[in-house]
């Protein structure tokens, strides 16, 4: 079910474009949502889309990836096991202020007569672009032209291009260049969980500050995270007029002024170079080291470098990643067509943008595009973004399922916590520890491990990296394998079966549940495929296999007890109703008075307390549904229709993680009415404000469903027999034609999805075996295929 229609800015002030994120009015009533929509990461650095001038800003944040200050949680009433620490992404120094005095007035946004306006997303180049003419009120008119981008090829360096050109008269400028270590937070309601922890004192303390010449260097370290950061910030000045300049520092602050007699028509050009190093090791001397290492290059190459190196990493992006719709009447005119296709680019952009130089760290829930859920890391990164990666940028994706590899030992320290064996990844981390102040939705979620190690699955049968799954994936399976058969048991309640209790599936509307089908489900494929990856080893790669048991200490008689507890899974089911209920209980809930809620009470968790939602049926997010599509092939179109409508109904989708897996669903049951419905409210989540947040950051999880809702949904996609499979169903599109790259096993698959036929092409490699519905399918490079779906023949 979908409740809520947002409030959306005049379509005319935003109007759709295929490759640009355009604001054409500057809306301060949108500040903070388009603070979110044009920030600009690169998944170890972000900036939220702030205007240069340093303000107005709704949320003015510049992040790092894992650079986070940890407090203690305070319990009312403390319990066993509950997480100690809380650890909070926080800002680190904000360098990209730059300020302009025309004949001593400030240009301010609010005040400024604006001629024009223009700000863009372009996410064909990876940048922030900006277009401005300004009347003073001495009818001085300035042209402002900026572009800010934050390197995707070197993930330490982020630059501006501004250049303010004097229209019709001279005038004395000043152009005021400035970098702020920890401003005073915004103010944050504490009401709504999903928001960040406010700090009330300093985060950052300075360690070292110094200029030389243009150039300003300062380190700061966080008191207890002991994290170190280093910013520095270069400058260079083109222009035929003249002009002096001026450098001071503190401990906190840095400016370069400039002040400059400008001349009408000469352009002046101001290059910003930002640079940031972080390290929980190096002292403070050796990170400005760092700094001045990565800006003297930077400097060296300039911007137009810099941008050129941009845009060659969008052009191979979009190679690998882009996905097209496009209408077979060739009315590219047509509104809703420009408007899907922009969304589209808009969701996988930004995914890139969160991931792409992610290493040693995960994809926080919001990415770098704000701090709400405090920067954590969720099961979202392998259920909802790994899938995108793995068909696209697969070295990425191994990037993060090695982040969580090292993880290991703290969710080994995490299990014996618990009384476990195995190890327990953490609900939600930064550093590897339990950060979950709430146990019910948080730590017994121990779904969570079960995912971790589907994706490693879907990782390495794309990928064929088997390396990977000899070196980490084994020994993490191991663990994972051990800690179910720990928390299980075997219950004569239940015939004997395989039962897990006390545990938090997906939904987290219903807590700490007995036999969540969709953990149980996950559960016995992490069981299987353990215990699959064990005998291949021991059989076909007996170092390997040495090696893990000695990593691992494991008996090969464990294995058995995991083949056990795998064919002996209790998976509930009503034979009444026919459906999967959602666990033990559920059937038993009373239904929620949905008549009575009023569409403002949505989402419930911020109007109800728990206790009244966890004693009802309703759901926050797709749970059964969404086993369903991951481990599809364990469900008939039939169980996949009637769970569906059966839990259709119930779902408030209060979580941006529900619709585009319901949109899957929907999908695959041929219910294209429904598909296109939870399809858009995907799709729009951000660009549309569906979910009324996106002032606090983008929805990653729901961005990486949209790709899946586009290829598994109505693709057809599927994966889950180690052979790609399409089942394609149509564009979100009347007259849609759906066209989609896949990388699988270093070979690039372009599929077209067309009224009438399927085009499969191999692009890169040299054959590929695939699957049209029942057909099977060998592709050479040679020798693309075009083949109708059953459905229209
Ligand atoms: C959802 C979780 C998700 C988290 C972070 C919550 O609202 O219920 O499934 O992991 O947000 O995105």
């Amino acid at each position: 079910m979908l409740h809520h229609e947002r409030l959306r800015p005049p379509s005319h002030d935003y109007p759709a474009d295929e490759w640009n994120v355009i604001e054409k009015v500057f809306h301060p009533e949108f500040l903070a949502q388009s603070e979110t929509m044009l920030a600009l990461g690169n998944g170890y650095l972000g900036m939220r889309g702030c205007p240069e001038e340093g303000g107005p800003n709704a949320e003015n944040a510049t992040l790092i990836n894992g650079f986070y200050e940890t407090w203690p949680i305070v319990y009312g009433e403390e319990a066993y096991g509950f997480a100690k620490t809380g650890q909070t992404i926080c800002n680190v120094t904000d360098s990209k202020v730059i300020k302009l005095f025309v004949d001593d007035e400030p240009f301010w946004l609010p005040h400024a007569d604006l001629l024009s306006y223009d700000r863009r997303l372009n996410m064909k180049s990876g940048t922030l672009d900006r277009e401005i003419l300004w009347e003073t009120a001495a009818g001085k008119q300035v042209s402002i032209r900026s572009r800010r981008l934050v390197s995707l090829g070197n993930r330490h360096v982020a630059a501006i291009s501004y250049c303010v050109t004097l229209l019709n008269a001279k005038a004395s400028i000043v152009i005021s260049s400035e970098m702020a270590a920890d401003e005073a937070g915004t103010p944050i309601s504490v009401d709504d969980p999903r928001l960040a922890k406010a700090f009330s004192g300093r985060v950052l303390h300075s360690r070292a500050s110094y200029s030389k010449g243009r150039r300003i260097v300062l380190c700061h370290a966080t008191e207890k995270s002991r994290l170190t950061v280093t910013c520095a910030t270069d400058h260079a000045l083109e222009t035929s007029c003249a002009y002096t300049d001026k450098t001071v520092h503190t401990d906190d602050f840095g400016q370069v002024a400039f002040v400059i007699e400008a001349r009408p028509d000469c352009p002046i050009v101001l290059t910003k170079y930002m640079v940031y190093h972080t390290s929980r090791t190096a002292s403070a001397e050796e990170l400005c080291g760092r700094a001045e290492w990565t800006m003297d290059r930077v400097t060296a190459q300039g911007f137009q470098q810099l941008l050129t190196t941009q845009e060659q990493y969008m052009d191979d992006f979009w190679r690998r990643s882009d996905v097209r719709i496009k209408d077979v009447r060739e009315d590219r005119t047509k509104r809703s067509t420009v408007e899907i296709q922009q969304a589209i680019r808009f969701n996988l952009f930004h995914m890139l943008q969160a991931s792409a130089c992610a290493q040693d760290a995960g994809v926080p829930a919001k990415g770098l595009t704000g701090k709400a859920y405090e920067g954590h890391y969720f099961w979202d990164t392998e259920i909802y973004v790994l899938p995108f990666l793995t068909y696209t940028s697969p070295r990425i994706a191994r990037n993060l399922l090695t982040f969580r590899y090292k993880m290991l030992p703290q969710a080994r320290a995490r299990a014996k916590q618990l009384g476990h064996r195995g190890a327990m990844f953490p609900w939600r981390t930064i550093n590897g520890e339990e950060a979950s102040a709430y146990y019910a939705a948080g730590t017994a979620q121990y779904h969570i491990n079960a995912d971790i190690m589907y994706a490693l699955r879907k990782y390495v049968q794309a990928t064929g990296d088997e390396l990977f799954l000899c070196n980490c994936g084994a020994e993490m399976l191991v663990e994972t394998a051990r800690l179910w058969v720990d928390l299980g048991f075997y219950s004569d309640a239940k015939g004997g079966k395989f039962c897990i209790n006390g545990v938090t599936g997906p939904d987290e509307y219903n807590a700490v549940v007995n036999n969540n089908a969709y953990t149980n489900l996950m559960a016995r494929e992490n069981l299987r495929y353990a215990v699959e990856t064990a005998k291949s080893l021991q059989t076909s790669k007996p170092d390997a296999y040495n090696a893990l048991v000695r990593k691992t200490s494991l008996d090969p008689s464990e294995v058995e007890t995991w083949i056990r507890a795998a064919e002996n899974m209790y998976v509930p089911y009503d034979e009444k109703l026919k459906v999967i209920p959602q666990d033990d209980g559920f059937l038993d809930r009373e239904p929620w008075d949905f008549r009575n809620t009023p569409p403002q009470h949505y989402p419930l968790l911020l109007f109800y307390h728990p206790l009244n939602i966890y004693r009802k049926q309703v759901i926050k997010q797709a749970d059964v549904v969404l086993a369903m599509f991951l481990l599809g092939d364990v469900f008939s179109s039939e169980d996949k229709k009637r769970n569906f409508y059966f839990y259709d109904p119930l779902t408030t989708g209060d979580s941006s993680l529900s619709s585009c897996v319901e949109a899957i669903i929907a999908a695959q049951i041929g219910d294209m009415e429904k598909a296109f419905r939870y399809g858009m409210a995907a799709l729009l989540m951000d660009l549309a404000d569906v979910g009324g947040n996106v002032r606090d950051g983008c929805h990653i999880a729901s961005m990486g469903g949209t790709w899946m809702m586009l290829t598994y949904g109505f693709g057809g996609m599927r994966d889950n027999d180690g052979i790609l499979s399409f089942w394609p169903r149509r564009a979100p599109e009347e007259n849609g034609i759906l066209r989609f790259p896949v990388t699988y096993r270093g070979q690039r698959l372009e599929v077209e999805i067309g009224l009438e036929k399927v085009e499969y092409a191999l692009r890169e490699g040299e054959s590929l075996l695939i699957r049209h519905e029942t057909e099977q399918v060998h592709l050479t490079r040679q020798n693309p295929a075009a083949l109708r779906p059953v459905s229209r023949r």
